[in-house]
């Protein structure tokens, strides 16, 4: 069994309760690493190095800074092959997404941020109206940044690139069913000269380590990625200390397809847009609106390419969808295919649990499925079900396209595929999601704000977002003397 430590002022320790979670890896469902479940204790030692490192952190010039977090970015590039492998084990995800998708844009992060900081408004004077006016943006302290499984690597330094290159020094809590990633971080910033406990990785569930990060009273930001439910505990947790929280959570996408789009562009994206990473993205559309006049064509064509997909083992080069995280998130994916059957749905495709046999015997594995003849209020249709199933829906007008995708509390990201732009800013502009890409998916531009609205989040990350969000606004003003 191997052991995940604590890394905690440039260190790796073991938890003060000496208790631990089993890792699991989810393609053959058995335990291969032990990772630290941390109490207040390791969360309070973790703070006081990061209170320390600050004194110093927050004082070093952008240049400094931006030196360090290129170095990282390099360290990442140089284990790329390893992490990928990593992440590809610990979370049952094709080794072809790891590669192509989780660790480049772990170093991304990293790179994006130690270039953008040198161009960001740290500091602006307004002269006029009587007053010299000097608006500085200080780091806040020390931040808590909690992340998912789905994404690992690549969400966990998404939240700390921008705290540390804005001076903050970081508590991070990485998802409990993927923390290995995270832990090859700590090594990573050791090499890469980043100052003792500026970084902090403290492990565990939730229940423990993160509300502990939350409850923390020197702890005076915290972004966090994850589920809704756990999103509004947070906030709730937060908001007695008056904390700064950035909360992006869940989704439940539409896919918007109209009769005049490139067919062939449309067919081949949304399959990714669908299935990337057993649909376990945040941003995978879920919910498919077709056109009526091609609904029976994108149909026929959309099943036949879901069927064609290779399931099988993660580290297998050609496989496209792996095993899902873990076996109660595999039976609360299922348990869908049971609502929707009552609901009165039709299962195109898939609908069961796969069980292969050798090295997958015990592993997590279900067909990408695809569903029609749901009302668009039906439970199917509302709640995340952040697994490979998607529901396929016709409407007949511009209107009606609107009102289906509006259906639901979530926010976060909508595709809309069109020839006629007029048409498809114009729906852009009216459906209520954070993030709206016409005729593309999951393009990024990491200058751009990241986030979704209603129950998908609150704040932004990205560029400029992501710094004011880890940064408080001073003001000094003068008059002559
Ligand atoms: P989760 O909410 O269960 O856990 C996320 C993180 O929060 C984990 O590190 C977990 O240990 C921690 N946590 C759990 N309970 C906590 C508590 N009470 N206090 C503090 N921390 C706590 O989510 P998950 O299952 O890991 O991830 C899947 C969810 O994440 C989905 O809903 C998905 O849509 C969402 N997600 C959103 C985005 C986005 O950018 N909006 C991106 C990726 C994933």
């Amino acid at each position: 069994m191997e052991q995940i430590h604590n890394f905690i002022n440039g260190e790796f320790s073991l938890p003060d309760s000496n208790k631990y979670i089993k890792v699991i890896e989810p393609a053959t469902g058995a335990p291969y690493a032990k990772v630290p479940d941390s109490n207040n204790k390791d969360v309070d030692q973790a703070v006081n190095s990061a209170s320390k490192a600050f004194t110093s952190w927050s004082k070093t010039t952008v240049q400094n800074r931006s030196s360090i977090l290129h170095q990282i970015a390099n360290g990442i590039d140089a284990h790329s092959d390893k992490l990928a492998e990593i992440e590809s084990r610990d979370t049952g995800k094709p080794i072809s997404l790891s590669k192509s998708v989780d660790i480049p844009r772990a170093a991304e992060n990293f790179r994006f941020f130690a270039e953008h900081i040198l161009t960001f408004d740290f500091e602006n004077v307004l002269d006029g109206h009587g007053s010299i006016n000097k608006i500085v943006r200080n780091p806040i302290g020390v931040v808590g940044c909690i992340s998912p499984w789905n994404l690992p690597l690549y969400l966990f330094t998404w939240k700390i690139a921008p705290a540390i290159a804005s001076g903050n020094c970081v508590i991070g809590k990485p998802s409990e069913l993927a923390p290995y990633t995270a832990y090859e971080l700590g090594k990573i910033c050791n090499s890469a000269g980043l100052p003792k406990g500026v970084l902090n990785i403290v492990h565990g569930f939730g229940k423990n380590t993160g509300e502990a990060i939350t409850n923390h009273p020197m702890i005076k930001a915290i972004s966090f990625t994850g589920g809704t439910v756990t999103g509004k505990e947070i906030n709730h947790i937060a908001s007695k200390n008056l904390k700064k929280v950035s909360l992006e959570m869940g989704g439940k996408n539409p896919t918007i397809i109209f009769a005049d789009c490139d067919f062939h562009k449309m067919l081949d994206t949304t399959i990714k847009s669908s299935f990337s990473n057993q649909g376990a993205i945040c941003l995978c559309g879920s919910r498919i609106l077709i056109e009526e006049p091609i609904y029976k064509k994108f149909r026929a064509a959309f099943v036949k390419r879901v069927r064609e997909l290779e399931i099988g083992d993660p580290v297998n080069n050609s496989t496209e969808l792996g095993a899902l995280i873990s076996k109660s998130h595999l039976e609360k994916v299922y348990g869908y295919i049971k609502i929707a059957k009552k609901e009165g749905a039709t299962i195109l495709t898939g609908g069961n649990k796969i069980l292969f046999s050798g090295r997958l015997k015990g592993g997590y594995f279900m067909e990408p499925t695809v569903i029609e003849g749901l009302d668009k209020n039906c439970r199917t249709n509302q709640e995340e079900i952040f697994g490979p199933i998607v529901t396929l829906i016709p409407f007949s007008s511009e209107h009606e396209a609107i009102n289906i995708a509006n259906a639901t509390d979530y926010g976060l990201a909508a595709s809309i595929w069109s020839k006629d732009l007029d048409r498809a800013s114009r729906i852009a502009g009216e459906i209520d999601f954070g993030i709206v890409w016409l005729n593309c998916w999951m393009v990024r531009d990491l200058r751009t704000p990241f986030g979704g609205t209603k129950k998908s989040g609150l704040g932004r990350e990205g560029g400029d977002a992501g710094l004011e969000f880890f940064t408080e606004l001073k003001n000094i003003c003068m008059t002559d003397v």
